[in-house]
Formats: structure tokens, sequence, C-alpha cells
């Protein structure tokens, strides 16, 4: 069969074509200096960075999960300690948890906005919590005020996993990642601002964390060979550095677009009477979707979402999925399994049942094209496509 046309779930060509020259020429500037490790680049990315998100410190590492890893290394989390994270979200953010042997202790999520839910996160609470790990999840920031206070109340620290969520701001309008005691973010790829390998980002205001963290992420020592404390090896290259220094003054215009388009998705959704409004829906409706609610679009905060994906529900999720593949539009599922239900944790005691928000959701999610280079006619295909999904299923 031949396609009318198809649609990538994300396609880095296209952005490397509208960028090609600049990175092109930052590549060769690093090949020719011959300088790879911690070097200018990241430094200047680093103070960018600073400034970007407005926190005094930041520091490049090697990826996401090592910027969440030496995050809660540099808070001394440890074995016996317990770190509360939501039960669904990508594997790093409860892995590095287990990895110091201390204990993810889970909690489910707010259905609206798949982030960890404030009040779950409070009984949940015990005299041996460390941290919160509050996931900005597909580029919305959990909510954040109520989590702070929280934390500010139990004394307890609150790490941000802004991996699919950088430049967004929270509900008071400030920028995801300087707002806790400490924030983590992701280059990889397929993130709003994506390295050309792996690479991260961790921030904080805390001064006295910033240069332990900073020592850490070189073995932990100041002095070559002379160790004050045990780190690892969490450097940044400065390639990625410098491919990330011609990206982020494009970072702000991008997520725009990925906002546009997700307004586009929910206009066309709702107006051909498949959706009825973002957040809005019977979730057993089986002939239409769910599209996505941006919770502090009214209040008009601005950069209110960063749509690193946008995720619909729908009741026949796996059905869906395989229509719209097979009419080649991308698509994927994040994520379909929670922590509580992974053969890895199966050891922390959790039964399927326990968490049913993020066990719903687990069920239902598909994520569909939202990348910035998105054309119109690659919107109304991907409509079209769920269209006669649910047509089909109305009608068979
Ligand atoms: C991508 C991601 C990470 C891990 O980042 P890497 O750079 O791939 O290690 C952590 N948490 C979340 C929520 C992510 O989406």
């Amino acid at each position: 069969m031949s396609l009318p046309m198809t649609v990538p779930l994300l396609d880095l060509k296209a952005q490397y074509a509208s960028l090609k020259s600049e990175l092109d020429a930052a590549v060769l500037r690093v090949a020719a200096s011959q300088y790879f490790i911690l070097g200018p680049e990241v430094t200047r990315l680093e103070r960018e960075m600073e400034e970007y998100l407005g926190v005094k410190h930041a520091l490049g590492v090697s990826s996401g999960t090592d910027a969440l890893l030496l995050a809660l290394m540099g808070l001394g989390i440890t074995a016996g300690d317990e770190v509360i994270v939501p039960t669904f979200s990508f594997f790093a953010t409860a892995g590095v948890v287990s990895r110091l042997g201390a204990r993810p202790v889970l909690v489910d999520i707010d259905p609206l906005t798949f982030n960890i839910d404030p009040a779950a996160v409070e009984r949940a609470i015990t005299p041996r919590t460390k941290g919160i790990v509050p996931v900005h999840l597909y580029g919305q920031s959990a909510a954040m005020a109520p989590l702070m206070e929280i934390a500010g109340r139990h004394g307890i620290a609150v790490i941000e996993d802004g991996a699919q969520a950088i430049g967004v701001r929270d509900a008071d309008g400030r920028r995801v990642g300087g707002i806790g005691t400490v924030g983590c973010f992701s280059f990889f790829p397929s993130k709003n601002l994506g390295a050309f390998g792996d690479a991260g980002l961790i921030t904080t205001n805390d001064s006295e964390l910033y240069e332990l963290m900073r020592i850490m992420r070189v073995h932990g020592g100041e002095r070559r060979y002379y160790h004050s404390v045990i780190g690892g090896n969490f450097r940044l290259d400065e390639i990625q550095a410098a491919v990330l220094n011609v990206k982020l003054p494009h970072l702000d215009a991008w997520s725009e677009a990925r906002r546009r388009n997700a307004a586009r998705y929910n206009e066309l959704f709702e107006s051909r009477g498949l959706s009825e409004g973002p957040g809005r829906i019977a979730f057993d409706e089986k002939n239409r979707i769910l599209t996505p609610a941006a919770v502090n679009e009214a209040a008009g905060v601005p950069d209110h979402h960063i749509f690193n994906q946008y995720v619909i529900r729908s009741e026949r999720r796996d059905e869906l999925k395989a229509w719209l593949t097979e009419r080649g539009i991308g698509n994927e599922i994040y994520y379909p399994v929670p922590f509580h239900m992974q053969e890895c944790f199966s050891d922390l005691g959790y039964r399927q049942g326990d968490f049913p928000e993020a066990e719903r959701a687990a069920r239902q999610v598909l994520a569909i094209p939202v990348y910035p280079e998105l054309t119109d006619e690659q919107i109304q295909y991907v409509v079209d496509g769920v269209a006669e999904f649910c047509a089909c299923v109305a009608d068979c």
C-alpha cells in the first residue's frame, strides 16, 4: 500500500537542515581545538543556562540520568533513605534512587496533568523521607507551590526532573529547575533542546551543594588524584555543549511552535467532534479521545507547556496505535508500565491496583507528532487518521 504521506513522531533532520552551517561549524571548531571535555563551550553553556533558567548555578553533565544521580549523591541520599517519586515517568526517575541503595517510595499522579499528586506526596512522608522528585512530564510543570510547601514543612529536598520541560514555567511563572533544591535536565536528542548524543545539566541556587556536585562530577577531587569525596565521571563533552550553544537561542521559538501545533490539534479534534476540548471527556468513551490539558494556560502563564510530547488518551489505545502506524503516522507510548509494575522493582512490594491513575494512564496514553517543523497538511493527516479510527470504532 502506498501512503499519501508519512509523519514521523520526530523529524530531527528538519531541525538540522535549518541550522546546518552553524552546527557544522561549531562541531568543526571543537575538532580544530582538540579540547574535548569541560572546556570553554561547556562553561559558556553553563553561564547561558543560568541566565535562561534564572538560577544561580548550572553544571553541565553527561546525561539527564547522571544529572539525577549526581544530584542525589550531592544531597547525600544513601541506603535506608526514602525518596518519593511518581510511579508514572521515564525509568531514570526511580532507577537512580535504587542505584544509591535508597528506596523509591512511589505515589500516584494527577490524571489531568500526569504529574505527581501533592496530596499523595504528603501521605507518603515518613521520618526516613529525604527527597521528593517532581517530574514535569511531557513538558508541563508539576504543582510546585504545594510541593515546596510540603517539603519546606518537613525539611525535605526537592529534586526537579525537568528532562522533558526545559524553559517551561510553573503556575507562578517561575522557570522549572530553579524552584526546587536542585533541577535536572536532559539534552538527549529527542528532548526539546537536543544534543548530538547524550548530555545533561544540573541547576541549583545552593552554592554549597553546587560546589560539592562540581567536584563529584570529576571523581570527587578538586586537585587531580586527590579525592575529598567519592564522585564519578559525569563530565560533559565540548562537542555536545557546542551544539547546544548553537541551538539554545532557538529553543523558545521551537517550544512556541510546539504549542501552536498542540493548539491546532485541540481545535481540529474538537471541531470534528472527536474530543470535548482539552482535559474534558468521560474516560470510558470508546469512539472519542481526550486531548491534553494545559492547566496553567487559562491563568495566562507564559511558556505554560512546552509539549515535549502531545499525548492523547483513548480507551482503545492499542488499536488506535496500530491504526496510526499502518498509515505512516509516528506514535509512541510514554509509558506502558508504571514503576510499581516493573519487574526490577518487584521487591518494593507494590501490587497492581495500588496506583489506579497511573495504571489507567499507562493503558490509555499515546503520543502523536508535535515537533516544531510539522506542517498543517501533516497535522490534518494525523487528525484524519484519528477521525477515521473513531468513525470505524463507532460503526463496527
Ligand atoms: C529523558 C529523561 C530522563 C533521562 O535523561 P537521559 O539524558 O536520557 O539520561 C530522565 N527523566 C525523564 C522524565 C526523561 O524524560
